[in-house]
Parts: C-alpha cells; structure tokens; sequence
C-alpha cells in the first residue's frame, strides 16, 4: 500500500538544505508577521508558550490575539510581542493584521462564540495556515468545514485530536496510510505527533522525524511546535519546509534542554530557551 508514496527520515544534511541563515540586510519588516491566536481564561499559558516560541524562532513581527485576561501575563512575560485584544475571557471576535500568518488553536477552549470565529477563519482565509489543539478540536465537531481548510496548511494533532478528526486506526501503520488518504484529499500537510512525529505531505511523501525525547511528553511542548512552524512560515520557508525543520527544530531544542536539565525536569519552556542552541549549532 506504501508502494504510492515516499518515506524519508529527517536528516541533519536535509535540515541544513532547508535551513536559510539570516541575512545582512533584512529589517523586522522583510518577513510576514506571526499572529498567535490562543489562549483561554486558565490556558493563557498555552498563548506565552506558542508566542515565545513563535519570537525565538526567528520570526521578524509577533502578535497573540488573546482573550483580555491573558493581557498582562502576555505582555510580560512576551514583551516583544504585540497583543490584540479579543475577547474577555475566552476568543470572541478577532481583528487581525492583513497580511498575518496565522497559527491557531493553543488553548482556545471550545466556547460557542470561540467555535463560530474560528470556523469563520478558516472558511474565510486563503493563506496556508497552522491548525492545532482547540482549533483541531473545533473542526473534529464541525467536519463538513475540513474542506475549507486553506490549501497547503499544516494541521498539528496528537493521536487523540488525530482520532478525533478523522476516526480511529487499529495501528500506526493504519494511522500513517489514513493521513497520507487524508492529506490529499483535503491538500494540507499533516504532522502527526508522538515518538518520532511523521510529516505528511499531499503528494503523500512521509519526513519522520528522530530528534525529541519522552521529557517532552508534557503539557505545553505542542504550543511551543505550533509557534515555531507558524514563524518558520512566516520567514517564508514554504509549508513543507516549516513543518520540517519546525518538528526537527523542536525535537532538538527538547534534545539540548533534557541534556542540561534530564527528561523528568525539562519543561516547554527550557525547549523554548534551547531553541538557541539549535540555530546556533546550525551557524
Ligand atoms: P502536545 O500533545 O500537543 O502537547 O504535543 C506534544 C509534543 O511533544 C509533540 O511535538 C510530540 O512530538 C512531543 N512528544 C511528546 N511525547 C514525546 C516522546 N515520547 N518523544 C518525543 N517527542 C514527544
Ligand atoms: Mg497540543
């Protein structure tokens, strides 16, 4: 069955093809801007950890469109990014920059009035975007929208928000074929997430990934993934390329983090930190 696709692991010398070092005469300006859209009264962390990840990863503008509860932890603990005020307590309109790259769904809780704009973003944009968490869960109960996800977005589900959308597998290798069905079908790039996370693309190629460690099995480690390739799109790499080097990234910054800290005491945001030594090894 495998026989119509591709398989490839994710190599040091293919991260270094697709990695483009920064050069000399950019301003903040020359790439998109990031957009953030998380966070709920109580996961307000999720918003910090996607928008902290999304800055450190390179990404020239940042912004977090939160509900106002997040307004203070948000500007403190992010202050390089700009916050966009929608909602009280949870995501209940947006007023967003026009030419944002969007990456959605950390810590959005599932509230009715957060559902109808996150499902009206998505019918609505055309911009390849990235889908995770509540935003994935929001679709899992509205399916008939999953064709209007925008062509060429990356959508980021654990095997649970996997299951979720589109049903269950009897084993991994059953997952994977379902995904690559699945990726085509609705023409987006989907990364699978786990012990070695698979990328899947619509042209049903699969990129496995081998950096990462079990103390990344923690809460959080996911919205740090999701700004990191919500940035990388941004900066222009194109989707295939982002949700690459943005999953190998992450494993490796986990990878660096474990190595100072172990696996038991690493948290998302010591991954967060090590995004550093990452690009750092990479110069
Ligand atoms: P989430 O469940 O959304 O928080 O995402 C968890 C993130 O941590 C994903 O990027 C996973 O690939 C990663 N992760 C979780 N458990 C492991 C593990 N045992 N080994 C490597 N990476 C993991
Ligand atoms: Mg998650």
């Amino acid at each position: 069955a495998s026989s119509e696709s591709t398989e490839y692991i994710i190599d040091e010398h293919l991260i270094k093809n697709i990695y483009q070092p920064r050069e000399d005469f950019v301003n903040k300006g020359t790439f998109g801007k990031t957009v953030m859209i998380a966070g709920s009264y109580g996961k307000i962390g999720a918003a910090v950890l996607a928008t902290k990840a999304a800055l450190k990863s390179g990404s020239g503008l940042t912004f977090c469109a939160a509900p106002k509860c997040g307004y203070n932890v948000l500007q403190n603990s992010a202050p390089e990014a700009m916050f966009i005020e929608s909602g009280e307590n949870f995501i209940e309109f947006l007023d967003l920059p026009e030419d944002g790259v969007l990456g959605i769904g950390p810590g959005l809780g599932t509230e009715a009035d957060t559902e109808k704009v996150v499902l009206n973003l998505i019918k609505n944009q055309k911009m390849p975007m990235v889908i995770d968490a509540d935003a994935l869960n929001i679709l899992s109960k509205n399916k008939d929208f999953l064709k209007y996800i925008p062509t060429n977005s990356i959508i980021t589900p654990h095997p649970k928000e996997f299951e979720r959308l589109f049903g269950a597998s009897k084993n991994a290798f059953e997952r994977t074929e379902l995904a690559k069905r699945k990726a085509k079908e609705l023409n987006i790039f989907i990364v699978l997430k786990g012990h070695h996370t698979q990328i899947i693309s619509p042209e049903k190629e699969v990129f496995y990934n081998i950096t990462g460690n079990s103390g990344m099995a923690k809460g959080g480690s996911g919205d740090a993934l999701t700004g990191i390739i919500t940035s990388f799109l941004s900066q222009n790499y194109s989707p295939k390329n982002a949700a690459i080097f943005g999953v190998w990234l992450h494993g490796k910054a986990g990878d660096f983090a474990a190595e100072k800290y172990s696996k038991e005491s690493i948290l998302p945001s010591d991954l967060i930190e090590n995004i550093a030594e990452v690009f750092k090894d990479l110069q």
